[in-house]
């Protein structure tokens, strides 16, 4: 039988051509960051539900995001809207160090439980408002925002992209969203935009 995450990342393969990224896909077992009663669809092209009415992104999506990113071995990334872990696990698999955070703590404490147990010690998890980046820890030469961000990438966000350092995230409200993809050049940031994808909204503030 073909491992299922491989038959996965091969499906995903005819459509994103960056073998770092096919790879990781093939490498997480995506089974481990769906509750019980959704493993039997983990390797479907598919967001699933997560708990606290969040989604696991589509893997198609996140395959696009992450070779969108070009990443190197050594970058520093950080990761806004941690839900399950998958992504930043993808991320962690592809970059050097990666900050993930989360307003979630439930989902935050589960991601980072399911982290250990696949040794991906240069993940971190993080509680916060990822509105806000983490200011601590920038800047970074990569941010990945898994939730729709509004009419506008947050400043700060953009604040904290490292000199050539790039930013994926879906901008745009709850039904017209677009990938952004903006990259901080010698003489300012650069954006374009994208494809229309659908994620769940970056809700400011901590959870009511
Ligand atoms: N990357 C995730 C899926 C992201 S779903 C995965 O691989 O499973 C989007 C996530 O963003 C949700 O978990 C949601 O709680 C979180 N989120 C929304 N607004 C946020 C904010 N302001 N700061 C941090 N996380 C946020």
């Amino acid at each position: 039988m073909v491992d299922p995450a491989l038959g996965l990342a091969r499906e995903l393969a005819r459509a994103v051509r960056d073998e770092r990224v096919i790879r990781a896909i093939a490498a997480v077992p995506r089974e481990r960051f769906v509750p019980p009663g959704e493993r039997a669809r983990a390797y479907e092209n598919v967001a699933l539900p997560i708990g606290c009415g969040q989604t696991i992104s589509q893997p198609l999506v996140v395959a696009r995001m992450l070779s969108l990113l070009a990443l190197s071995a050594g970058d520093r990334v950080l990761d806004v809207g941690t839900g399950s872990g998958w992504h930043a696990a993808l991320l962690g698999l592809l970059a050097g160090e990666v900050w993930t955070i989360e307003r979630h703590r439930d989902l935050s404490e589960s991601a980072a439980a399911r982290l250990r147990r696949l040794r991906l010690r240069n993940v971190h998890c993080v509680v916060g408002d990822g509105w806000e980046g983490l200011p601590g820890h920038a800047p970074f030469d990569a941010i990945n925002v898994a939730a729709a961000t509004g009419a506008r990438i947050p400043p700060a966000l953009i604040a904290q992209l490292a000199p050539g350092g790039r930013l994926v995230a879906p901008v745009g409200g709850e039904d017209a969203q677009r990938l952004v993809l903006a990259r901080r050049t010698p003489t300012g940031v650069r954006v374009r935009r994208l494809e229309p994808v659908r994620f769940v909204p970056l809700v400011r503030g901590a959870p009511g």
